[in-house]
């Protein structure tokens, strides 16, 4: 019997455009990695797009003989959703084209871009889109999921920015929407991730900036239970201007850490102020008197830097595992808990991520997208990050060990780029009252679950099965 990724390779080959890629073939070793070196898997046929034509020639050839297919743009996903073993991988990073009308502040983006690429193209004009906070993670899963970033506080979620999505769907069709064509697709693609088609172009908003004040500073030991205190009581009147986000972790042993706190456990606070340098001297100086004086930093750097300082901290390779989820308030016992976790960490690159949303992207109502309700600001993200399988069965168990003390005191919902692959009973819980509309608007454009390794809204027929 021919496998299933021959019959799509054979049914392309001729007219495909990019590249084939199969096991064996020179390329292909580097095209299938990913970015979480522990899903390492093997695709029977990578097919790596160049247009749209292309995407909705894989589209129709894997829908005709049934294939498993995985979608990539950035590869970024940590459950490794954008690959599989023996399937089809519908490739878009050929697809990094990224448009700029400066007047109109607006750009489109290609389905494969990564944060990157936006950034230098969009600087050029002094214009920035909000997105995530590390500069090689591809922007249509992050969009797709909701987006946060520095400039969330100011400039709203990544999916908040979007004007209008291209897409190809489960049946090869291209369709565009926005809030006037097809406004339900538009609602749903503003948070329900790679659900209802593979968008091969966003349309977005663009806001001027070209340079912020970075403030960073470490807080050890007992010092952290004030600054958390601090942080939590102050961010709910903090200006949108200003985005702090806090990593409990044990400090680097680098050159930039004070001798003295290296290998310590530590909250380490990085403040980013986007507006006049001289109204947010105070809010930052208050700030780092919080953390030890040896550690702490201010100045200003350009949106590019910003962009990227964190990249070299998330390499691609490693083995990295997640869980999530928010909070409505940090109350005291939280607090409790997140202390006795940091002395436990069991990698010094392992991090409990804390950030604070509000600002303009709770001013967007819960109905108004797919990513819903943003009234619990508190995201914590538990993120162990490791270089040896023999330590997998470790780490995994240390993060859910940690989520489970911390889960009670959670609101329900999650956001679903920070999520597992083995949540998908809190695929419902991200969606919660907005799942019905979810399901209805992926019945319509996609009723078999052609598009299926995502965080899975099944159609209908499948969703009734499963309840
Ligand atoms: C190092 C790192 C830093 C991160 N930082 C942030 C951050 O600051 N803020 C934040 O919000 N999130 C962040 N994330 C999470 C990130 O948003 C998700 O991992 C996201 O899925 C990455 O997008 P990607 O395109 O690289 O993913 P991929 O692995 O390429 O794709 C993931 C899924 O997205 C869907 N998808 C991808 N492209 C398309 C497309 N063109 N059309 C339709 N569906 C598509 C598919 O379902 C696919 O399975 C980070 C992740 C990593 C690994």
């Amino acid at each position: 019997m021919v496998e299933a990724s021959e019959e799509v390779y054979s049914s392309l080959h001729r007219r495909f455009k990019g590249d084939l890629l199969r096991s064996g073939q020179s390329g292909y070793e580097e095209a299938r990695a990913i970015w979480n070196g522990m899903m390492a898997r093997k695709p029977g046929l990578i097919a790596r797009c160049v247009d749209v034509s292309d995407v909705q020639n894989a589209i129709r050839a894997a829908s005709e003989t049934g294939i498993l297919t995985a979608v990539r743009c950035g590869g970024h996903s940590l459950p490794g959703f954008s690959t599989c073993d023996g399937g089809l991988v519908i490739d878009l990073s050929r697809m990094r084209q990224v448009t700029v009308n400066p007047e109109a502040r607006r750009a489109t983006i290609a389905g494969g871009c990564l944060l990157g690429s936006i950034d230098a193209t969009t600087q050029k004009a002094g214009l920035v889109f909000p997105s995530g906070v590390v500069s090689h993670t591809g922007a249509s899963g992050l969009i797709l999921g909701g987006g946060t970033g520095w400039l969330t506080r100011r400039f709203g979620l990544s999916c908040d920015n979007v004007e209008g999505f291209t897409l190809v769907t489960a049946d090869g069709s291209v369709v565009r929407c926005n809030s006037n064509e097809k406004p339900d697709l538009f609602w749903a693609l503003r948070g329900g991730g790679g659900n209802f088609g593979v968008v091969t172009e966003f349309e977005v908003n663009l806001h001027p900036l070209v340079t912020v004040v970075l403030a960073e500073g470490l807080a050890a030991e007992d010092d952290i239970r004030p600054l958390l205190e601090y942080w939590r009581d102050f961010m709910a009147e903090a200006p949108i201007d200003l985005k702090w986000n806090i990593d409990l972790r044990l400090a680097p042993h680098t050159n930039k850490v004070p001798v003295k706190l290296r290998g310590r456990p530590v909250a380490g606070s990085s403040l980013v102020w986007t507006g006049d340098p001289e109204v947010g001297r105070p809010y930052l100086e208050r700030a780092l008197s919080m953390c030890n004086p040896n550690s702490v930093s201010s100045k200003t750097i350009s949106f590019m830097n910003l962009q990227t300082m964190a990249d070299s901290d998330f390499p691609h390779g490693r083995r990295y595992y997640t869980k999530s989820g928010y909070f409505t308030y940090l109350d005291d016992g939280s607090i409790d808990r997140l202390l006795e976790a940091v002395v436990t960490i069991p990698a010094s690159e392992t991090q409990i991520e804390l950030a604070y949303l509000g600002g303009a992207a709770a001013r967007i109502d819960a109905n108004e997208t797919a990513f819903g309700d943003r009234r619990a600001p508190f995201i914590l993200n538990l993120l162990a990050n490791w270089s040896e399988p023999s330590a997998d069965a470790g780490n995994i168990a240390w993060i859910r060990g940690i989520f489970n003390t911390l889960r009670p005191a959670m609101k329900s919902g999650v956001y679903t780029n920070f999520m597992s692959g083995d949540e998908q009973d809190r695929v419902v819980e991200a969606y919660h009252e907005r799942w019905d509309r979810m399901v209805a608007v992926k019945t319509h454009y996609d009723p078999n679950n052609f598009f299926r390794l995502n965080q899975n809204v099944p159609p209908r027929q499948l969703a009734a099965k499963s309840l």
